[in-house]
């Protein structure tokens, strides 16, 4: 190889190669550990696991992490938890597919037609957002306590009638 060429890849490798990378993984309920991968941005680290999670109801997770490794530090240095999740089961669906995250007071299930959320609101904090994207709910309440009851409340409703989030998209009529 010459030595221009030689330079060249160098200089191009030593550009692109990541001083920190974005390290998405989920625990199963056993304690082990699933690697999702090693990624340069954030973007793609998030866009990763929450299409991992997606299947979450297919196995046994019990939380989800996303850490910052800064490259060629050594030791716990080098490491920063941007997100960590807990998975519960969903007041709604009753699946094990709700994944919360305590920091940033927000949460989402992951389960299939369900998708039932809650978020902290962006314009007036301590004001919490949640909603069930199948029957358009929407609500605000004052804490993390006062949303999971509204949505576990859903859940009753849907209970009694004897209907899943599955089936229960077909059973509201159309707008
Ligand atoms: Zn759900």
């Amino acid at each position: 190889m010459d030595e221009g060429l030689k330079g060249f890849l160098f200089t191009a490798l030593f550009m692109t190669a990541p001083s920190r990378v974005f390290v998405p993984s989920v625990t199963e309920e056993s304690g082990g550990a699933i690697g999702l991968g090693v990624f340069s941005s954030e973007e793609t680290a998030w866009k990763v696991l929450r299409r991992f999670l997606r299947k979450s109801h297919l196995m046994a997770l019990k939380r989800s992490d996303i850490v910052i490794w800064d490259v060629d530090q050594i030791g716990e240095d080098g490491m920063t938890v941007l997100s960590s999740m807990h998975c519960r089961d969903c007041p709604v669906c009753k699946r094990r597919t709700f994944w919360v995250d305590l920091d940033t007071f927000s949460a989402m299930c992951t389960g299939q037609a369900c998708e039932a959320w809650i978020e902290e609101s962006t314009h007036e904090p301590g004001i919490i957002d949640l909603g069930w994207p199948p029957m358009r709910f929407l609500k605000q309440t004052e804490s993390l306590e006062d949303a999971i009851s509204e949505l576990n409340e859903i859940g009753a409703q849907l209970e009694a009638a004897g209907r899943t989030p599955e089936n229960s998209i077909t059973s509201i009529p159309e707008e």
